[in-house]
């Protein structure tokens, strides 16, 4: 993979500006797609754009809001009226409010569903047309263990990304005659921003993460570019519906 595999196809990369969807961003710009940056920090963005063009890769940033319908929409129109085709959607970016069910507020866990899986559903609704249009497209939907493990501490995320499977699902078997193939990926524990703060507010969350996780270490976001890549490209072309860990064995650990 990186030989160029992807040149002329163009990505969008919700949360590309930084953690997992930075890595993915930089895969795909390897690979020799152009890439757009969704995110609502303009100087991250800036930042991540200056990286990818660095690597030679064409690459923009769109400021959007995933949680805002007219900014999704903005966003898909925005990246074919700039790129003129979209090949490759990554719905990534995520946030988590940690919290036991008794003490959430409505309005936290809209917060949290909006961002994390409604998000996914608007971009996806809205880049459908563009991709039946081009004969095709790859989307990637990003989930978490917590897809398929409980959480105590964090219902709302739980249920948006057991959410994002089921909605892979849906997207995969409605659109597969489109040539649209629809996956996602269920990262483990990774070093990023967000992992950051758990480490702040679960007590022994790092030390836990090591001795649970049969690779000994933290994901590091590079490790999601190669899976990036492959979803992206006429490699994975009959792989749709599915659900991948990429959690140094994390899931298969009884
Ligand atoms: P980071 O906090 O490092 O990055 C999150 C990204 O999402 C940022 O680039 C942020 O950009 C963007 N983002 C958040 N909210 C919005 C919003 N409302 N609109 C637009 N962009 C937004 O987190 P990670 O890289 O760790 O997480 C990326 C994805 O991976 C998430 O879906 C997360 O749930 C998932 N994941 C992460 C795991 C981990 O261990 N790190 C484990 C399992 C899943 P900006 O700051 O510009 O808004």
């Amino acid at each position: 993979m990186g030989n160029g595999e992807l040149k002329g196809r163009v990505a969008v990369v919700t949360g590309g500006n930084g953690g997992i969807g930075l890595g993915m961003a930089r895969g795909l710009a390897g690979a020799g797609a152009t890439v757009v940056i969704a995110g609502r920090n303009a100087e991250k963005s800036r930042r991540a754009v200056a990286e990818l063009t660095g690597l030679g890769a064409e690459a923009a940033a769109i400021e959007c809001d995933v949680a805002e319908e007219a900014a999704v929409e903005a966003l898909v129109r925005g990246a074919v009226d700039r790129f003129g085709r979209l090949d490759v959607l990554v719905n990534n970016a995520g946030m988590n409010i940690r919290k036991p069910v008794q003490d959430l507020t409505l309005a936290e866990w809209r917060r949290v569903l909006d961002t994390n899986l409604t998000s996914a559903f608007l971009a996806c609704r809205a880049a459908y047309p563009v991709m039946k249009r081009n004969g095709g497209g790859k989307i990637i939907n990003i989930g978490s263990m917590m897809s398929i493990f409980g959480a105590s501490f964090a219902p709302a995320y739980a249920a948006s990304k057991g959410g994002i499977v089921q909605l892979t699902k849906a997207m995969a078997s409605a659109w597969a005659r489109d040539n649209i193939q629809v996956n996602a990926v269920l990262p483990g524990w990774i070093d990023t921003d967000l992992t950051k703060n758990a480490r702040k507010e679960v007590e022994g969350l790092h030390d836990r993460v090591l001795a649970r996780t049969p690779a000994a270490r933290w994901g590091a976001i590079d490790d999601f570019s190669g899976i990036a890549v492959f979803l992206a490209s006429h490699a994975s072309d009959f792989v749709t519906g599915t659900a991948i860990p990429v959690d140094g064995g994390f899931s298969v650990m009884g």
